[in-house]
């Protein structure tokens, strides 16, 4: 069974097998495969869908992008009488109502956006019990008018999406939110279920009680954002440091915030002067054009948008690929929020920061004309602000430390502090142990690079001695990379351990060596630097070029569709759900529906158009179709739905032929698949037995010089090194190498 966390503060992360019978969730994992075809739960959406599937009202809290509206979307699909989702932005209702129905869901909203002739249609929708889950801003609901009609249709429950925005404790207090509080008289037998993204521990108790929940369930996520890659800056050259950010995420969707509506209307002005495709959006725009340029955003007419912080709340866009904060932002929630509003769909994105101490004058300045008695408070969140931009602390820490929680990482790799920081090595004082104990054996007679090659076991070197193949130091950390144990000797060496005499090159152990040789000392090694890493990334394709390529090509398919239906992009597919189609490039309908976020409707109305795009691109490209339909996703962790079923045993079979060393084409053979699909296995295979060392497929003095190339251009797209590298190395070389760095370099992981 599964069992309910009840108190503040519980988290998720508990793997849980699929539940059948009379469990909730085995009712409700068919249809999130029928409707949404995802392959996996995130975490907490099973214990939340749980308790409104039993009626127990509920406080969840979950980052942006933790997936929410599935909390309640499941759930409502399920039950007879339709839900009812109390949202505070119309155009967010209209999206989210364009994407159920989409996924072949009965939803639907009324606005004030509406004609009266459309609002009726609903009304008659809604009273022959056609709908599922009906979108409401507050006013209305609490409208004499309406709530009589909801006490003749009794719905099946509430959602209240955006609950911070009934506290005034919260940072988007909006007064309309507080007369929610006569839903429990009204409905006192309906469960009410509240949802938010920012919400402290008094905002938390303040939602629950404004809506008079009842011994509410409180499902608390972690508000960590692994897929987000932070870095805050000091503005040196503003204009440059944007420009390097748009740059790196050229052709993507990208949010740039700035304070005030003048540098919004400046920046934009710039940048489309520059050629970027670029709107601004702020509240001092007359509503169509603001309407037009958020929709221009949404249709991915242009990439980017400069906004104030009245831009945001109401954009479900699943797929901004970055958010560039061209000034700080007034409080760590607000940032939080903002940058949240990157990589929703779970894959790679960043979230720059620049700042610089005239940030913090404005705001101060603006925070001049607030009552007396809120800017107190204003001023504080402020200064938590200041201090997070000059702090040194990992980001990802400092982030989730506000909101109480912590993050049990040395090193989270996706921030500028962890990635400009040395990594310490877990097991110090034994690899320190190896490397001075094969310097004893090898009677203090030899130099670095010899040591080196005696340590990983390797060939290639300088000619080794006779005997010391038979030592028991040789290949003793073969397990590493070469470029790992050359550091840790020259950082032995700096720290005293080990030592050179004048004139000569062959190290010998130092007195405070022989204290780590006898246990007594335990010095601190660190990783060489592989920095910049992630700080270069976040295309989500970042795979190999050709998925990258097959991937653009379906972006481009996906715009075409969704203009034809006058929706937004990622309400056809997910950024999530076309990777997954260039990796596996199903060739049939029925390998359509295998790809993560492939639901029946979606298969039935667009796999046609999307398998004949990707059949044509293989053809082009020479490249099989279907071929890499057993790969799995690299879907966020949590509740694993069984995997749809698989074509084949080849992965499997292809690892024992790695056992033996045997060749990329000799495997593609012996398993009938494409190279390109036996690559992917083997980087699968490396990265699962943690193998060191990719020989024989890459020899080891092409996987230093890959490694060298990581250092200098990050090791997160394949096409920049494959660039610097200039023909030294093939796509495949350089993925496989990849798949040999024990921290696995690339993002998708
Ligand atoms: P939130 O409201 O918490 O910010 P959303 O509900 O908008 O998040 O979900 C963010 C994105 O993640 C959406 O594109 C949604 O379809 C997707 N998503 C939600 N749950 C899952 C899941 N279990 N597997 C894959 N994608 C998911």
């Amino acid at each position: 069974m599964i069992d309910i966390p009840t108190s503040l503060g519980a988290f998720s992360g508990r793997v849980m097998s699929t539940q059948t019978g009379t469990d909730p969730i085995g009712r409700l994992i068919p249809v999130v495969r029928k409707y949404w075809g995802f392959d996996t739960l995130r975490p907490l959406q099973a214990e939340a869908m749980t308790a409104v599937l039993e009626g127990r009202d509920s406080v969840v809290v979950l980052p942006t992008g933790g997936g929410k509206s599935l909390c309640f979307q499941v759930p409502a699909v399920t039950f007879t009488g339709v839900a009812i989702v109390v949202s505070p932005l119309l155009s967010l209702m209209k999206d989210q109502t364009d994407a159920l129905q989409q996924c072949g869901i009965a939803a639907a909203c009324l606005s004030s956006m509406q004609t009266s002739r459309e609002q009726q249609e609903v009304i008659r929708q809604l009273d022959q019990g056609q709908l599922k889950l009906l979108y409401l801003a507050p006013e209305r609901l609490t409208t004499a008018r309406f709530t009589d009609l909801l006490q003749r249709l009794k719905p099946s429950f509430f959602a209240v999406d955006e609950a911070h925005c009934i506290s005034s404790w919260g940072h988007e207090f909006r007064p309309d939110y507080r007369r929610l509080s006569m839903l429990r008289k009204m409905f006192p037998k309906t469960s009410i279920h509240a949802f938010t993204a920012t919400a402290t521990r008094r905002v938390r108790v303040d939602i629950a009680e404004h809506l008079a929940l009842r011994n509410p369930e409180f499902h608390i996520g972690l508000f960590d954002r692994p897929n987000l890659t932070y870095r805050v800056e000091r503005k040196r050259k503003k204009w440059e440091q944007i420009c390097s950010v748009i740059e790196q995420h050229k052709g993507e969707s990208g949010i740039i915030y700035c304070i005030s509506r003048k540098n919004v209307e400046d920046l934009a002005a710039s940048l489309r002067e520059v050629g970027y495709k670029a709107l601004p959006y702020h509240a001092g725009l007359d509503d169509s054009v603001r309407k037009r340029n958020q929709d221009a955003f949404l249709r991915e007419t242009v990439d980017i948008i400069v906004a104030t912080v009245a831009f945001g709340m109401g954009i479900d866009k699943s797929n901004v690929r970055y958010v560039l904060h061209a000034a700080a932002p007034k409080s760590i929630e607000n940032y939080q929020q903002e940058a949240g509003r990157a990589g929703r769909d779970g894959l790679p994105a960043d979230c720059v920061l620049l700042w610089g101490p005239g940030d913090f004058g404005m705001w101060r300045r603006i925070f001049g004309d607030m009552p007396p008695d809120a800017a107190p408070a204003a001023m504080q969140k402020l200064s938590q602000m200041s201090r997070y931009c000059e702090s040194m602390t990992c980001r990802h820490q400092a982030l989730v430390k506000y909101f109480g929680q912590s993050l049990d990482k040395r090193n989270c790799r996706a921030c500028d502090v962890c990635l400009s920081a040395p990594e310490p090595v877990d097991d110090s004082q034994i690899i320190a142990q190896k490397i001075l104990s094969c310097v004893v054996r090898l009677d203090e007679q030899h130099d670095a690079e010899y040591l080196e090659h005696v340590l990983v076991g390797s060939h290639d070197g300088p000619t080794l001695a006779s005997g010391h193949e038979s030592l028991s130091t040789f290949g003793i950390l073969k397990e590493h990379d070469r470029r790992s144990v050359r550091d840790w000797i020259v950082q032995l060496r700096s720290d005293g351990y080990l030592q050179t005499d004048d004139g000569d090159s062959a190290l010998s152990v130092t007195p405070a060596g022989w204290l780590v040789l006898r246990g007594n000392d335990d010095p601190e090694l660190v990783n060489p630097r592989r920095a910049v890493r992630r700080l270069t990334i976040a295309h989500p394709a970042a795979e190999s070029g050709a998925e990258e390529q097959l991937f653009e090509e379906l972006r481009k398919l996906r715009k075409s569709v969704a203009d034809d239906r006058n929706v937004p992009a990622f309400v056809i597919f997910s950024d999530a759900a076309l990777l997954d189609m260039a990796r596996k490039r199903p060739a049939t309908l029925e390998q359509f529906l295998r790809v993560n976020g492939v639901g029946e409707k979606k298969c039935s109305e667009f796999g046609p158009k999307f398998i004949k795009c990707i059949a044509e691109w293989c053809h082009a490209h020479s490249v099989p179709s279907n071929d890499g339909m057993s790969s799995e996703t690299g879907a966020p962790q949590g509740i694993r739905i069984p995997p749809k079923p698989t074509t084949s045993g080849a992965e499997l079979e292809a690892y024992k032929l790695f056992d033996r060393g045997v060749s990329l084409e000799d495997v593609a053979s012996n398993v009938k698949r494409a190279k390109s699909t036996v690559v992917r296995y083997l980087e699968d295979y490396l990265r699962s037995n943690q193998k060191g060392s990719p020989e024989p497929w890459v020899t080891a003095e092409l996987h230093t010089k890959i490694l060298e190339s990581v250092e200098r251009v990050g090791g997160d797209r394949l096409r920049p090194l494959f660039d610097d590298l200039d023909g030294a190395a093939d796509y495949d070389q350089i993925r496989i190498s990849l798949a040999c760095l024990k921290d696995g370099a690339t993002d998708t992981d």
